[in-house]
């Protein structure tokens, strides 16, 4: 179509974790960016996209899913369920406002704020599981998307 603007590959990728309910890695990604244009899309590409959408602040890394999530305000608290691994975002102004309080307390200066806290969503916790403060989660899950 002439002149219309194909999208970047950072914008379809931010495209499909918009549409994401849950977080995606970047095979993931790969793979519904490829079933969308019909050709092999390089995980690599998709590294380097969510790097620069990284780096705009659109996207967040949720360090223990290896996988990311589109970002729906500046600050927030990752809510993800240890059992079927959904998770949440939730603006979280006054709790990093307090850690930003903290860290130049400690002199220290933290590249980003990121928080991310495991447990049981809603759907999973009525399975016989109950939330416990007092003892930390035991696993780790990958994202299977
Ligand atoms: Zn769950």
């Amino acid at each position: 179509m002439p002149g219309r603007i194909k999208p970047s590959l950072a914008d379809r990728v931010y495209d499909v974790l918009i549409e994401c309910k849950r977080p995606a890695s970047a095979y993931t990604i790969a793979g519904l960016l490829a079933a969308r244009c019909g050709r092999v899309v390089h995980v690599n590409s998709v590294y380097r996209a969510l790097s620069t959408l990284e780096c705009r602040n659109r996207v967040t890394s949720i360090v223990s899913l290896k996988a990311w999530v589109a970002n729906s305000s500046q600050y927030q608290l990752i809510l993800i369920c240890s059992e079927c691994g959904a998770a949440t975002l939730h603006p979280l102004a006054d709790v990093y406002h307090r850690l930003g309080q903290i860290c130049r307390q400690a002199d220290f200066h933290p590249a980003r704020y990121h928080v991310e806290l495991p447990g049981h969503c809603c759907r999973c916790v009525g399975d016989g599981r109950t939330s416990s403060m007092n003892s930390p989660p035991s696993e780790v899950l990958s994202c299977h998307n």
